[in-house]
C-alpha cells in the first residue's frame, strides 16, 4: 500500500470500476482515509481493501473522484500522462489522414484517459481546457508535456466552461505558451478554409466534432435548396455552397459567430448571391419560414446541447420536438433532414423516439438513410458511454 490518501468503498460499489468506468461517485464512499487536496492522488479500494484504481480527488464535485489507472503499478504523474498523450497522438494519425485537415481534437478527456484534459489543435496552435481538479492540479507538467508532443509552441487556454465551477475552479483563460493569438487562426478541413476564433469563440472556438459529418452532409447539397439552423461559423453551409447547393440559408442567434461566417464565405471564394445569413432564435425562424410559406431540400439542425445529463432529458426533448416538427413542415417530398443532437443526457435511442414523434406529427413519412456521429478524434470507449454524446439522422421524407 502507498501512502497516499484512500477512498474506501461501500460494499458493492466498486462494480462501475470494475468496468472500468472512471467516475466515483460521493454516495459510493465509505471512508476517507487521509485528507486529500482537490486534485491529489488518491488511491480507491473496494470495502474488502482490494486495489480498484488511482483517482484525482475533487471535493467539490458529485463525481468525487476521477480515475487516472486502473492498474496499481501505473502511479499518476508525467510518465503515465506522457504515454497517454502520445497513445492520444496516435490514434489520430491512425484514424485520420493528414490531408484531411490541420484542426484536431488531441485529447478527448475521459476518453482517452485523461478526465477533464481537452486539447485541440488549430493548424500551429494549441487550444487546452482543464476542466477537472486532477488535471487542475497537473496543469504545468500536462501542458508542457501536451507542447513537447504535438510541436505546437503556441498553446492557449480555454478553462472557461461551467464545468470547471462543478469542480470548485475558477474560470481561466489566456495565451499559456508564445503569442496570444492576434486575430483568428485560419484551419483547412476537407479543402474548406475555416477562421477560428480561440480566444472567444464557442467551446475552443471551433465544433471539430462534426467535420466528416459536414462533409458528407456537403456532398448531399448539390442542386439543393438548403436551410442551416444553428449555423455558427457557417461549417455546414460552407461544405453544402462549395458542392454545389441551389441556396443556403444559414441561421444563429449569435452576431459575432455569422459575422465570422460571411468572412469564411469570402475566404473560400464562395459565391454570396447563393448565401442568406439570418440572425435569429431557429425556434422562432422555423415558424416564420413556414409562415411565409418556404420550403427547402435540406435541413440542416445542429442545435446546442439541450441536456448535458439524462435528468435534463424531458425538457431536451421538447425542444429537440419542436424544432424537428417545424423543420419538417419545411422540407419538400424527397427532401432531407440531417438532425443532430450533442446532449449527452439524452441517448441515440431517445433521439430517434423523439425524431419519429415530430414526424408523426408533421405528417411525415421518413425512411432513416444514414446515422451520424462524431469524427473519429472523439473516440468513445465502450466502458464510458458518457464519451458518445454527438449523434445525428439523415432522414428522407417520403
Ligand atoms: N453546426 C455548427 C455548430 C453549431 S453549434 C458547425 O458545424 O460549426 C450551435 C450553434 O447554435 C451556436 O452557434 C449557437 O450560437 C447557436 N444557438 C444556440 N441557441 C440558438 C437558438 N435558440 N437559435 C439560434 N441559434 C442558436
Amino acid at each position: 500500500m502507498s501512502d497516499a490518501p484512500k477512498l474506501t468503498l461501500k460494499p458493492g460499489r466498486e462494480r462501475s470500476l470494475l468496468r472500468r468506468h472512471p467516475w466515483v461517485f460521493s454516495g459510493a464512499i465509505g471512508k476517507v482515509q487521509g485528507s486529500p487536496s482537490s486534485g491529489a492522488t488518491v488511491e480507491v479500494r473496494a470495502a474488502d481493501g482490494a486495489f480498484l484504481a488511482w483517482a484525482a480527488f475533487s471535493p467539490a464535485s458529485q463525481i468525487r473522484a476521477r480515475v487516472w489507472s486502473f492498474d496499481e503499478a501505473e502511479v499518476p504523474g508525467p510518465k503515465l500522462f506522457t504515454n497517454k498523450i502520445e497513445a492520444a497522438l496516435a490514434l489520430r494519425r491512425a484514424a485520420i489522414p493528414p490531408e484531411t485537415t490541420d484542426a484536431l481534437r488531441l485529447v478527448h478527456a475521459e476518453s482517452d484517459g485523461i478526465p477533464g484534459l481537452i486539447a485541440d489543435r488549430y493548424a500551429d496552435v494549441l487550444v487546452v481546457q482543464i476542466l477537472s481538479a486532477g488535471c487542475e492540479r497537473w496543469r504545468e507538467p500536462l501542458i508542457g508535456i501536451l507542447r513537447d508532443i504535438s510541436g505546437c509552441a503556441r498553446v492557449y487556454e480555454r478553462s472557461d466552461t461551467d464545468a470547471r465551477e462543478l469542480e470548485g475552479l475558477a474560470p481561466r483563460s489566456g495565451a499559456v505558451s508564445g503569442a496570444e493569438p492576434d486575430g483568428p487562426i485560419r484551419i483547412l478541413e476537407h479543402g474548406i478554409k475555416y477562421e477560428v476564433d480561440v480566444v472567444s469563440g464557442q467551446k475552443t472556438g471551433f465544433y471539430l466534432d462534426q467535420r466528416d459529418n459536414r462533409a458528407r452532409v456537403g456532398l448531399l447539397a448539390a442542386g439543393r435548396e438548403v436551410l442551416n439552423g444553428f449555423c455558427y461559423t457557417g461549417g455546414f453551409s460552407l461544405s453544402a455552397l462549395s458542392r454545389g447547393a441551389r441556396s443556403v440559408l444559414s441561421v444563429d442567434s449569435s452576431a459575432p459567430a455569422l459575422e465570422l461566417a460571411r468572412r469564411n464565405l469570402a475566404l473560400n471564394g464562395l459565391d454570396a448571391g447563393r448565401s442568406g445569413w439570418l440572425e435569429a432564435d431557429v425556434f422562432g425562424a422555423l415558424r416564420k419560414l413556414r409562415d411565409e410559406g418556404r420550403q427547402f431540400d435540406l435541413v440542416v439542425l445542429d442545435p446546442p446541447k439541450f441536456a448535458p445529463t439524462p435528468k435534463d432529458a424531458a425538457r431536451a426533448a421538447r425542444g429537440y420536438k419542436d424544432i424537428n416538427l417545424n423543420a419538417l413542415k419545411l422540407l419538400r417530398p424527397g427532401g432531407l433532414l440531417a438532425t443532430f443532437s450533442c446532449s449527452g443526457g439524452v441517448s441515440p435511442e431517445l433521439f430517434q423516439k423523439i425524431v419519429a414523434g415530430a414526424a408523426a406529427d408533421a405528417g411525415a413519412s421518413l425512411l432513416l438513410r444514414e446515422r451520424f456521429s462524431a469524427a473519429p478524434d472523439h473516440p468513445v470507449r465502450v466502458e464510458f458511454p458518457e464519451g458518445e454524446y454527438l449523434k445525428g439522422l439523415l432522414l428522407e421524407r417520403r
